[in-house]
């Protein structure tokens, strides 16, 4: 198959193809998504055979706006609209309780969009998405063309990051052609990802909120809205046996680059010191490091790469995904990485750089 990239003039074709059942690679300001209609099982079920994905990982639903949710959530609390009316259009994803159907229900609903050639069941998220959970993730994302195509197709998109499973999620159209081409007919490309993180995920169908993933929307952004917030522990350490994360996605090892990572966490000119005393100072040792010690390590023989200022957490997050796969582009055996402190979009950051290092992880 030829994957065409197209431009913000054809977002029509791309509505087109997820009309009919089909994959498209689409920009959305956290990261680039593998998007399908989000009501089509065979379509939902094509996005899990081109990532590798496990079916046990459900998926995101994207939405026009906090007024789709009645369609598709039961017993949302009032705080999925406070949050929205916050942090919607945005990189927040809410999970809620899954509307639930009768058979009278199911039996009046429309079938598929005329257009379609894969669907004629009735227009409700179907298990493919959810994982068979009784619970879904919904976003409604802020990148001008996502909510374009989300405009001109009519229904929620279902979208995981459009990465190959295991590898880090594309921010740039180009990480998405890497994973994806010849795989899906289509990516539209709306730019690199000025978040570069994916969403942040937070659970609202239990007795308290509780952070399942730490992203673009601050865990203090949140406290603002919800006062206590639980985290769950998988954002901060490594499950251990017969533990599990309450987002699916969260138990997989992500983000991992091919060369084993050691994150270094702690003061940055320390932390930039313990790198140079560890290093091997040879072409196996790759380094991630903030933009004021890049010029420490650039005498040396390995790839030195910047994650921007030691005080821009925001850049850190948007250069990240492409650091890691960088590195995959060389023949490192080893890649030592500075890490943020854990406010602000620094959890988010940490979070990743601590999954791919497998929680290798060294406090200075
Ligand atoms: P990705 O789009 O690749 O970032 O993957 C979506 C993430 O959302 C995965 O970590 C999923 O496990 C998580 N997720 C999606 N739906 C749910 C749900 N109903 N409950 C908990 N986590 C979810
Ligand atoms: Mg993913």
């Amino acid at each position: 198959m030829k994957t065409r990239l197209l431009n913000l003039h054809e977002v029509d074709k791309a509505a087109e193809i997820i009309c009919a059942g089909g994959l498209v690679g689409i920009p959305t300001e956290t990261v680039y998504g593998l998007g399908a209609d989000g009501l089509n099982p065979m379509a939902v079920r094509s996005i899990f055979q081109a990532k590798g994905r496990p079916q046990d990982n459900p998926l995101i639903l994207h939405i026009w706006s906090k007024d789709w949710l009645e369609r598709y959530c039961d017993d949302i609390p009032e705080t999925a609209f406070q949050l929205a009316e916050e942090f919607w259009p945005g990189p927040l994803t809410m999970i809620l309780k899954c509307k639930r159907r009768s058979p009278e229900e199911l039996m009046a609903l429309k079938t598929g969009p005329i257009s379609s050639l894969t669907h004629f069941g009735p227009r409700v998220i179907p298990d493919e998405v959810t994982a068979g959970l009784d619970t879904v993730g919904m976003r409604c994302p802020a990148h001008p063309l996502c909510r374009l195509l989300i405009r001109m197709v009519d229904c929620p998109i279902a979208a995981p990051s459009g990465n190959t499973s295991g590898r880090p999620s594309p921010t740039t159209v180009q990480h998405m052609l890497a994973d994806m081409d010849g795989k899906i007919p289509a990516i539209l490309d709306g730019g690199p990802c000025n978040v570069g993180v994916e969403s942040t995920i937070i659970d609202l169908t239990g007795a308290e909120p509780q952070l399942l993933r730490p992203g673009g929307i601050t865990l203090e952004q949140l406290q603002t809205v919800l006062g206590r917030v639980a985290v769950d522990p998988a954002v901060t350490r490594q499950m251990e046996k017969g533990e599990s994360p309450r987002a699916p996605g969260m138990k997989y090892r992500h983000y991992a680059p091919k060369a084993p990572v050691t994150a270094v966490k702690g003061e940055p000119e320390r932390g930039a010191d313990y790198i140079w005393n560890h290093l091997s100072h040879t072409r196996w040792d790759g380094v991630i490091c903030f933009e004021e010690f890049v010029s420490l390590f650039a005498g040396g023989e390995g790839p030195v790469l910047s994650l921007g200022s030691a005080a821009d957490k925001g850049e850190q997050a948007r250069r990240l995904f492409d650091a890691l796969r960088a590195m995959d582009d060389t023949d490192v055996k080893r890649i030592w990485a500075q890490c943020p402190d854990d406010s602000g979009i620094g959890l988010a950051v940490s979070n990743r750089l601590n999954k791919a290092a497998g929680f290798h992880v060294v406090e200075v």
